[in-house]
């Protein structure tokens, strides 16, 4: 249900004192060359939230001069010295981690309760395992008998070019600051044009902190300051989290001058129940954790979404009667609304795409077993499309390929084991997958046999320091969230022989 309930909503946010200018170059907060802005909005109301710089090639390029400035003292430094710094912000985060959550809800429409303010606590614990585990930046040593003793070290690439969306900004800022600074590399973070306000707090957090050039942040459009920080000769690896179109820009970029990447990139995740897990034992459970898997608290915009349901066809009354009618009790509305469940979809262009969506699979026939065509951007208040789940389509359907990027769920009933698992395998994503099963052999056969990078079996949480997270097949390249991730993908090695 759409919540309209405004009153005594406190709407209040603390704005990014050094927002107007946006850009951290060598501890200094600077306005663009150029002296171009962008502004913010706010997706709940659809007005202008702040007015930021926007970063073009001449600001990248002061930036990454810095970085690289600043890289040759920074890696020499203790990798215990630099977590403890990593341990700092991270401190410093949860102690301002109100302030922060509630303009990253401003910013996002990423609900305050559900979802802006958890997100900036594990933030924070992103943070700090990095802070503490980068003293594991270990060589190994190879025994060759005796007159040779070889060994190797893990060696930082230079600088580093990260470049985030919006759906998650605080956390991903996190993850590629922990994993960048940890490693002994310099960083230019250029954040998400639609929600850079929240990550601009924790630049602001950081300023000082680390010795001059070493963390930079460069706001921006996609095109001018994303596309030349992802070109840059200079910069030695490109850590990219966005959709698949862009991540295959920025792997051409990057191959040109045969650097490193990282790309974290879309999927269209399954999740499958199989029918030990609906009994009126472990129902509801099944049923909550088809709702957390859809990330309906992020209005589905979430990369790791179980956006395909198959449902196994004795249970699949009793599982979509309670499904329809627990969807139906979440509250849509203001992100800072504390009542509300669900917030709003990003902005105007994403809004009507998640409409789009929604209207060709209706016309095409498609069953909708709850939420409505959304009305159109003209006639919209504010962005908010209620969660819809359709029935009645196959696999063989767009709003079944593609990555709606909304609160769209499409639910497929299943009877053979091989051939859901089969259809849950059809698709170029492979990110996430979830399995509800009591039944360890079904569970450990579906985690076999599905290509994605992060399966989960009775859960939908979130990503978890310390476990490696990435895309199988087109959904990307490289791990985060771990020490093994950030020496893979941040470090080179380095083997040394000496004839003793
Ligand atoms: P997007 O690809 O449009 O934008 C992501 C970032 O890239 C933004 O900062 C944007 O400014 C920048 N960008 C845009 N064009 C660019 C270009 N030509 N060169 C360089 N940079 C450019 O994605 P989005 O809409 O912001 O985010 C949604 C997508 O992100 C979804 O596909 C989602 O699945 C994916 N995502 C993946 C993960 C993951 O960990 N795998 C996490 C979150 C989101």
């Amino acid at each position: 249900t759409v919540n309209s309930r405004t009153d005594n909503l406190n709407t209040e946010v603390v704005l990014p004192k050094a927002g107007i200018t946006g850009l951290l170059i060598n501890n200094e907060w600077r306005t663009p060359a150029k002296g171009q802005t962008l502004d913010v909005e706010n997706p709940s109301h659809r007005e202008r939230l702040a007015t930021i710089g926007a970063s073009d090639a001449d600001d990248v390029n002061a930036a990454v001069a810095a970085a690289a400035a600043a890289f040759p003292k920074w890696r020499r430094l203790a990798s215990r010295a630099r977590g403890a710094l990593l341990t700092e912000l991270g401190n410093r985060v949860t102690a301002n981690a109100e302030e922060i959550a509630r303009v990253l809800a401003a910013e996002s429409g990423n609900a305050l309760r559900t979802q802006s303010r958890p997100e900036v606590l594990g933030a924070a614990e992103v943070l700090r395992y990095y802070g503490g585990v980068i003293a594991e930046q270990k060589g190994e040593t190879l025994p060759l008998g005796p007159g040779l003793f070889s060994y190797s070290t893990r060696e930082p690439l230079g600088v580093v070019g990260a470049i985030i969306p919006w759906n998650s900004p605080v956390v991903l800022a996190a993850v590629k600051i922990g994993m960048a600074l940890g490693t002994g590399n310099t960083l230019v973070l250029k954040p998400a044009e639609d929600a850079p306000l929240a990550v601009i707090k924790i630049a602001e957090l950081a300023t000082g902190l680390f010795p001059n050039g070493v963390f930079n942040v460069v706001t921006g459009t996609g095109v001018d300051a994303g596309a030349p920080l992802a070109a840059h000769p200079n910069v030695a690896k490109v850590s990219f989290t966005g959709s698949l179109e862009v991540g295959k820009l920025v792997g051409h970029a990057v191959a040109d001058r045969i650097g490193h990447a990282t790309l974290e990139l879309g999927g269209k995740s399954p999740c499958i129940v199989y029918p030990d897990s609906a009994t009126p034992e472990y129902v509801d459970a099944t049923v909550t954790g088809i709702i957390n898997a859809m990330r309906f608290a992020r209005q589905g915009q979430s990369c790791t979404a179980g956006s395909r349901l198959y449902v196994h066809k004795d249970v699949w009354d009793v599982v979509m009667t309670k499904l329809v009618a627990k969807v139906k009790e979440l509250k849509i509305g203001d992100a800072l609304d504390e009542s509300n469940d669900i917030g709003a979809i990003i902005n105007a262009e994403r809004y009507s795409e998640v409409r789009a969506f929604i209207k060709e699979a209706i016309d095409a026939g498609a069953k909708v077993l709850t939420g409505s065509l959304p009305s159109t951007i003209d006639e919209a208040k504010g962005f908010f499309p209620e969660p819809v789940i359709f029935a009645g389509v196959d696999n063989s359907w767009r709003v079944s390929r593609e990555e709606v990027f909304g609160p769209v769920l499409v639910a497929i009933p299943w009877s053979d084991e091989d051939e859901v698992i089969r259809w849950a395998n059809d698709t170029v994503y492979g990110l996430a997958a979830y399995v509800f099963t009591n039944d360890i052999t079904k569970a450990l056969k579906a985690t076999e046999q599905i290509d994605a990078g992060w399966l989960q079996v009775n859960r939908a949480g979130g990503q978890i320091p310390g476990m490696s997270y990435g895309g199988a097949k087109q959904s990307g390249i490289g791990a985060e969230y771990s020490i093994e991730g950030a020496l893979e993908a941040y470090t080179s090695r380095k083997s040394v022989t000496i004839n003793v």
